[in-house]
């Protein structure tokens, strides 16, 4: 049994706690599941369209010490030329190891960093062109979930506040008496009690915090969420319960993830569709059974090939070979030329781009299109 089935069976376990916890829950799981699959139409338009985008931080010396010191300006390419699609309803998962630039896209998808290239469209639209008059309604659609529930939420502030913040920004609604009504409502979405409002963030337990972020991007009743490795830096016991919650409000109220993180067997669990990232590029992009049952790019397999499989006690494991190199100064073609075992002379000197494959997966690969792995 490998990692990943041992962490599902967790999730399934800590599912049913969640779903005794959640106290504003009518509908189980699974009848939750059942209804969403039978009103969702069989292919989703897409929510999210992102198209070639790309992010450059100029991180050069400051001005005076280049001239001084003859030293060149110095960019460093976080995300070059990525581009998906995210149907409505449904969790795509960015994975790839830290620094792949996968937090970077995150970011420009809420509007956090703007792109150096290209564009990021939500239902239609630039989210560029979100930021005023008619455009701010559709953005408080969008929200974030960040990776630290210790740094995300503000110290000096009522749990009250701190939900009731982004209702308050949006003019979502009027009143204290409506506005603590609805905090209390969002508390009990995600097994917290009412009296839990009037508590400051340090009275909470790591898995709290990260529930009340959850409940603070509720607040302002989006339908796209960026969750930004939001259980990275919780027990895996309480990973499974927050997974779970997730899951269950994505079901109830039909959002759209995107789910970032290091942990294959978190995205095996919580994805539909999965992205591979490397050096600020997708080289894999394919549906979440597609991608586990028959990973195509030698990054992924090796990525897949690093996890540990309990009933393989004593057999060598293949870890996952080399180091990233320097984004400041990335080697030339394939990116992962230096690392890759079928690695030729072109792949040293020309980029790969993603194809599509019969099965729906795209791959960026010239070993895959000369059918040499
Ligand atoms: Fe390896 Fe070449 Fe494919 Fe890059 S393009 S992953 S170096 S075989």
């Amino acid at each position: 049994m490998s990692l990943i089935d041992r962490f599902g069976e967790q999730l399934d376990r800590g599912r049913a706690e969640t779903t005794a916890t959640a106290t504003a829950t009518t509908t189980s799981p699974a009848q939750a599941q059942a209804q969403a699959q039978a009103s969702a139409p069989a292919t989703p338009a897409p929510l999210v369209v992102v198209e070639d985008i790309a992010k450059v931080f100029d991180v050069s010396a400051p001005w005076l010490n280049r001239v001084l010191e003859g030293k060149p300006r110095s960019l460093l390419r976080a995300v070059d030329g990525v581009s998906f699609e995210i149907p409505q309803g449904q969790t795509l998962a960015l994975v790839g190891e830290s620094g792949c630039g996968k937090s970077t896209v995150a970011r420009m998808l809420v509007g956090l960093y703007p792109t150096s290239r290209g564009r990021v469209l939500y239902k239609g639209t630039d989210i560029s062109q979100l930021s005023t008059g008619s455009g701010r309604a559709m953005r408080s659609q969008l929200q974030m979930i960040f990776q630290d529930p210790y740094a995300s939420l503000n110290p000096r502030w009522k749990v009250l506040d701190i939900i009731a913040e982004p209702i308050r920004v949006h003019r979502l609604i009027q009143g204290q008496a409506a506005i603590t009504e609805r905090v209390e409502a969002l508390l009990g979405q995600v097994g917290l009690a009412a009296a839990d409002a009037q508590k400051y963030p340090h009275q909470f337990s790591g898995g709290q915090r990260q529930r009340l972020s959850i409940a603070r991007a509720l607040a302002s009743q989006p339908q796209f969420l960026v969750c930004d490795e939001p259980t990275s830096a919780l027990d895996v016991s309480v990973q499974a319960q927050v997974l779970n919650l997730m899951r269950e409000i994505q079901q109830r109220e039909s959002l759209t993830y995107l789910f970032i993180s290091h942990n294959l067997a978190v995205v095996h669990h919580v994805s539909d569709h999965v992205g591979v990232m490397y050096l600020g590029r997708i080289v894999e992009l394919a549906p979440k059974r597609t991608l586990f049952a028959m990973p195509r790019h030698p990054y992924t397999r090796m990525l897949l090939d690093a996890i540990p499989d309990m009933q393989m006690t004593g057999k060598s494991r293949t870890p996952v070979a080399g180091e990233v190199p320097n984004p400041l100064n990335p080697p030339p073609g394939c990116t992962f030329h230096p690392r890759c075992p079928h690695a030729n002379d072109r792949c040293k000197s020309e980029r790969p781009v993603l194809m599509r494959l019969a099965d729906g997966a795209q791959v960026a690969c010239h070993a895959i299109e000369e059918g040499r792995a």
